[in-house]
């Protein structure tokens, strides 16, 4: 078997260049991140095969290319403040750490909160911001976030998520009425406007909560 380096690059030559996904920057956090770490031992030899994975409680971790695509979209820059919603197994999180962003997390999933946390200070993402709640109100007092990335599909867009994106500042949220399959919206606030672009077909776990299913 190849050494998890070698599947890294072919993962990233395979899935995310060949498809477009050819941001430098986030080549480099994605060869940074050891994401097999971030799957149970014994599906570490799968970890960077073109597929979301279980991490238990019925979630996921998410297709490489889906996180690689959705960290270029969103077009940050270092030292901005991202807001993820759904922690889940924390690699999309540490991704936008080592992009350098200012990063703040919500799972509402006490155990894989718990898991992650661990996790993402030993491999020193310590500066990443978790907490354990209902994604889709936010974190009011952490915000206004330049930047917000939900990674659970819901049936609409969380309203305060909208009011706790900075303006000027982008949004990327799976939006859909069908539990299987959402289609990955921007969000963009400008000049107090608010607009939604539809991007791609996708498919999410569930977005659960108070704006959520
Ligand atoms: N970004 C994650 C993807 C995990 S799957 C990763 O890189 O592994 C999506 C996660 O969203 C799940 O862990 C699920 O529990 C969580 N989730 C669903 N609804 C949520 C909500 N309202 N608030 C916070 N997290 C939520």
């Amino acid at each position: 078997m190849l050494g998890f380096q070698r599947l890294r690059e072919k993962m990233i030559r395979e899935q995310l260049v060949a498809r477009g996904v050819d941001d430098p920057a986030v080549l480099a956090a994605m060869n940074a991140v050891p994401r097999h770490l971030f799957v149970d031992e014994a599906l570490q030899a799968s970890a960077y095969e073109d597929h979301p994975l279980p991490i238990g409680f019925g979630q996921t971790i998410s297709q490489p290319f889906v996180v690689g695509l959705m960290s270029q979209l969103l077009q940050a820059e270092k030292g901005m403040s991202v807001l993820e919603i759904g922690t889940g197994s924390g690699y999309q999180a540490a991704v936008l750490a080592e992009l350098g962003l200012c990063v703040y997390s919500v799972e509402r999933i006490r155990e894989l909160h718990l898991r992650t946390a661990r996790l993402l200070r030993n491999l020193k993402y310590g500066r990443v911001r978790l907490r354990v709640a209902d994604g889709t109100l936010g974190w009011p007092e952490a915000g206004p976030f330049e930047r917000i990335i939900v990674t659970a599909g819901g049936p609409v867009v969380p309203q305060p998520l909208v009011d706790q994106l900075a303006d000027p500042g982008m949004l990327i949220i799976p939006v859909g009425q069908n539990k299987r399959s959402q289609t990955l919206t921007l969000v963009y606030k400008e000049d107090g406007h608010v607009t939604c672009e539809p991007y791609l077909n996708v498919s999410f776990v569930d977005l659960v909560g108070n704006h959520g299913w």
